[in-house]
């Protein structure tokens, strides 16, 4: 299949508009092209949305560890898993804020909350509606996740000023039985639906290295492409291998793969910010720049993604300046 009859049900003839209809055989077109082709694709469709030279940085906490009821087949914190993380309480708000502080200074726009919980317990919504509304006062956006919501809940965490909730699809609908067992796909996507009727910004993504084929992978990229609506952050992470974990032993992916991962993505929901999430810190310098070139355009910064390591500010910020790019404005 060729770049031409991949966009075949376009009105207009180019790659970049926004479409809701992709079919596996087109994605799965995307994944099969020469790599240069798909490179090339990827940063075109990316120029005509974005700035390439800018990089949206977010920051992680995990304010609840481990300890968690769901049995996600890479998660250290699932108590399905002997990992060795402890289960910890809901972090005070007053040490949450002092987090988002330090993050704001270290450059961070956004300020993610994770928990590690099935669902929030009214309790515990009320104390993260606190954290969100500190942190939004200093001038951060804010993004949570904390597992299933319903449109209470949605709405609650919307009156509280968040701006972003995070909920990702993890795989393709055929391979996420063999990750997770403890909720289904539907489970997901209802409670992507309740965060949509909250009117909060969606960051929905996946994780591949997970031992699923490309197939999966299109199966994923597929999903979140025919949302209702494009997932405004969509996160792509490769899975880090942790001891105790059912994937411990998974085939490394090649890092052409993720690579090619990211563009597909980004050639699917152009306007879209791709972050290359977890995984980074056992990523080359050249697989990461790769990465950007294929249109990924937000990272986390801070040494730690909620309790898997992550490069250090320091040493993104000596590689954002290698390649010449800066962070982005909160604002865009
Ligand atoms: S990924 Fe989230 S829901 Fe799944 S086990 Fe980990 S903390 Fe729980």
């Amino acid at each position: 299949m060729s770049l031409a009859s991949i966009d075949s049900h376009a009105s207009q003839p180019a790659l970049g508009r926004v479409r809701h209809d992709w079919t596996r055989a087109e994605i799965r077109a995307l994944f099969a092209l020469p790599f240069p082709e798909l490179m090339f694709e990827a940063q075109r469709i990316h120029r005509l949305h974005f700035d390439p030279s800018e990089v949206q940085i977010s920051t992680l906490l995990s304010i609840k560890t481990g300890g968690c009821a769901e049995d996600c087949a890479y998660c250290p914190q699932s108590a399905h898993h002997d990992t060795g993380v402890e289960a910890g309480k809901l972090m005070a708000i007053d040490a949450v804020l002092a987090e988002a502080r330090a993050a704001k200074a270290a450059g961070a726009s956004r300020f993610c909350m994770g928990a590690a919980w099935r669902e929030p317990k009214a309790r515990d919504l009320d104390t993260v509606c606190a954290m969100v509304e500190g942190v939004k006062a200093l001038g951060l956006e804010t993004c949570a996740t904390l597992g299933m919501l319903d449109q209470g809940q949605a709405h609650r965490l919307k009156a509280a000023g968040l701006d972003y909730y995070n909920h990702n699809l993890d795989t393709s609908p055929e391979f996420y039985g063999t990750i997770i067992t403890t909720r289904t796909f539907q489970d997901r996507l209802d409670t992507l639906d309740a965060v949509r009727a909250a009117e909060i910004n969606v960051c929905c993504g996946g994780i591949v290295g997970m031992g699923e084929g490309v197939e999966d992978r299109a199966g994923m990229i597929v999903a979140l492409a025919n949302l209702p609506m494009h997932p405004e952050s969509v996160p792509i992470n490769l899975l880090v291998k942790v001891e105790g974990t059912p994937l411990t032993g998974a085939a490394t992916l090649d890092p052409f793969d993720f690579v090619r991962t990211i563009a597909v993505a980004r050639i699917a929901m152009p306007k879209s910010v791709v972050r290359l999430s977890a995984g980074r810190e056992d990523m080359s310098e050249e697989t990461q720049a790769l990465c950007f070139l294929a249109g990924a355009n937000s990272i986390f910064y801070g040494p730690k993604l909620l309790t898997t390591p992550n490069p250090g500010p320091d040493r993104d910020r000596a590689l954002m300046h290698k390649l010449g790019l800066r962070p982005m404005d909160p604002a865009e």
